[in-house]
């Protein structure tokens, strides 16, 4: 557990038209362990006046790690306003891992992701993770996204679905005429789960996303056969 440590931002990526990826480097270049899934809180302290102000990031990467990755959605509040000014060298300080939304260490065989928005974040540490275990867990992940170009780090999170055999569907909740969007369209519900795991009584399910989404998932596995005190979730808006 670090409690308050400097980390440098290392890289900032645009990755969507709303989401960038920060990477932090602790400043002294120790690594953290932590569960895939768990969070960062990340503080920003005023120059002039000490200010401080922290928010909860999930952390996006494999553990154990000298660098944390956040994939974040720049909204304009108190704290990514000043991550939208903020440049590769400024200083941040880090507390971490908190929260009990983390991949099981003995994972089942047999996963059910359901993601929505930056709630990709939690699961592609725990991609990152699994596929450094070697093992082959069967994944089904369904991520939902506004709009086609709000997909995070599309390429890689194909890559690593597809290397560890698993599969993805996208759906979008927001279509719009030419937007060149062949795939699934509409808010992730019990039909469309039930359609791509049909087994999903025999998975373990995780929900990251916002507040609305993981409540209407929920329901949505609990009328699919699933226990509700047997899903895992996260949820921030
Ligand atoms: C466990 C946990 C993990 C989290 N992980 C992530 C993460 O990986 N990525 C991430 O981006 N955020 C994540 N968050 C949310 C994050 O902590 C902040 O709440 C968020 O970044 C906003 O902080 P802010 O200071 O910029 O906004 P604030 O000044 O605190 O303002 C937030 C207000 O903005 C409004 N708002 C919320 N969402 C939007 C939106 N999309 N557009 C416009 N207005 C909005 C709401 O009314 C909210 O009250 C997580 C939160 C928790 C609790």
């Amino acid at each position: 557990m670090i409690l308050n440590k400097p980390y440098v931002i290392s890289a900032i990526e645009k990755t969507t038209r709303d989401v960038t990826t920060f990477t932090f480097k602790a400043q002294d270049a120790t690594s953290i362990d932590f569960s895939p899934g768990m969070f960062a809180m990340l503080t920003h302290v005023d120059a002039a006046t000490g200010q401080k102000i922290s928010r909860a990031f999930s952390i996006a990467n494999c553990p154990p790690s000298g660098e944390l990755q956040f994939f974040i959605s720049m909204i304009g509040g108190q704290l990514t306003s000043k991550l939208a000014a903020a440049k590769v060298g400024d200083i941040y300080l880090v507390s971490a891992p908190y929260g009990q939304f983390k991949l099981d260490p003995n994972f089942s065989e047999k996963l059910l992701f359901l993601a929505g928005g930056t709630g990709l974040a939690p699961f592609f540490s725990m991609l990152k993770y699994i596929i450094a275990t070697g093992k082959k867990p069967d994944i089904e992940l369904i991520y939902s996204v506004k709009y086609p170009y709000d997909i995070i780090e599309q390429k890689e999170l194909e890559a690593m679905v597809e290397q560890l055999g698993g599969r993805l569907t996208v759906t979008v909740t927001r279509p719009a005429d030419g937007d060149g969007w062949t795939g699934n369209k509409g808010r992730v519900d019990a039909a469309l789960i039930g359609k791509c795991a049909p087994d999903v009584k025999e998975r373990v399910s995780y929900i990251c996303g916002p507040p609305e989404f993981v409540k209407a998932l929920k329901s949505a596995l609990v009328s699919l056969g699933v226990s509700e005190k047997e899903i895992k979730a996260e949820m921030w808006g």
